[in-house]
C-alpha cells in the first residue's frame, strides 16, 4: 500500500510516521509512504503557495497552481490512474473505522494537507475524491489528519500488525467497544486481575469480555449499540 501525501510540512510527515509500527511497516516494505513538498512547484521565484482571499476576509489561501502541478507530477511518476485524493478537512465527513477499512483496499491513496485559511476551491474540484474530517475541530494543518487516517489504515493492511487477530477484535471492529485489558502483576495496589481471566475457561472468558464490551458501550458510547 503506497501512502502519497501532498504538503507543505514533508518532514513532519515523514519523521511522523518513520516511528513504531508504521515505521517498522515502511522498513519491512509493507507500506511507503512519499511525502511531496508542494513549495518545491510554485512558480513564484519567492517560493510562495499562498495569496489573498478574493472578497476579502482574514488570512491566506493555498494556490491551486503548485498542488495541481505537484499532483500531477505525483500521478505521472508514479503510474497512478484514477486514484482516490483524500483532501483533509473539517468539512469533510467525519473519519471512522468503517472508511479506513474501504481505504484499505486501494494500492495508492494521496492525501491533500491544507493550512492557512484553506485551499482554492477549483483545485478541490479537479482532484479530490474524498473530503475527510478527524472531528469536529479546526486544526492548523492537515498534517496531523493525513497522518492519523494513515496510522489507521496501515493497521489494517495485512502484515503490519504482528498480531493479525488484535485488529478484529479492538474497539469499533464490530460497532463495540473493546474490554478491560490486564497484564502481570497479578495484583497492583491491592487490585486483583478478575477471576475469569486466571481461569483458563475459554469459553467464560469470551463471554465476560462480551458482557464488559457490552457494558462499557452502553455506558461510554449507546450510540455505537444503536447502529
Ligand atoms: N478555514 C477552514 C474552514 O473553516 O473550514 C479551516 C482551515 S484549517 C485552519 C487549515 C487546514 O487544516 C485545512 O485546510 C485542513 O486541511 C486542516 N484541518 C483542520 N482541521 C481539520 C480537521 N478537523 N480534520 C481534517 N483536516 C483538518
Amino acid at each position: 500500500m503506497n501512502f502519497h501525501v501532498l504538503t507543505l510540512f514533508p518532514d513532519m510527515i515523514i519523521n511522523g510516521l518513520n516511528e513504531s509500527i508504521t515505521g517498522r511497516a515502511i522498513k519491512n516494505g509493507i507500506i511507503s509512504v512519499n511525502a511531496v513538498d508542494i513549495r518545491e512547484y510554485s512558480q513564484n521565484k519567492h517560493k510562495k503557495v499562498d495569496d489573498y482571499p478574493y472578497g476579502g476576509g482574514a488570512g491566506m489561501v493555498m494556490q491551486a497552481q503548485p498542488i495541481y502541478d505537484a499532483y500531477a507530477d505525483l500521478t505521472k511518476k508514479n503510474g497512478i490512474v484514477n486514484p482516490r485524493v483524500i483532501y483533509v478537512t473539517p468539512q469533510g465527513h467525519t473519519f471512522n473505522q468503517g472508511m479506513a477499512k474501504e481505504f484499505a483496499k486501494e494500492d495508492n491513496l494521496i492525501f491533500l494537507c491544507g493550512h492557512y485559511e484553506g485551499v482554492d476551491e477549483r483545485v478541490l474540484e479537479e482532484i479530490v475524491t474524498d473530503y475527510v474530517s478527524i472531528g469536529d475541530y479546526v486544526l492548523t494543518g492537515g498534517e496531523l489528519p493525513a497522518m492519523v487516517m494513515i496510522d489507521t489504515i496501515s493497521r489494517l493492511v495485512k502484515g503490519v500488525l504482528n498480531n493479525e487477530e488484535s485488529a478484529q477484535t479492538e474497539t469499533f471492529s464490530n460497532n463495540l467497544l473493546e474490554y478491560p485489558q490486564y497484564t502481570r502483576p497479578e495484583e497492583f495496589r491491592g487490585k486483583k486481575v478478575p477471576e475469569v481471566l486466571l481461569s483458563g475457561h475459554h469459553g467464560n472468558i469470551e463471554k465476560w469480555r462480551l458482557e464488559k464490551s457490552l457494558e462499557r458501550t452502553r455506558k461510554y458510547r449507546p450510540d455505537l449499540l444503536e447502529k
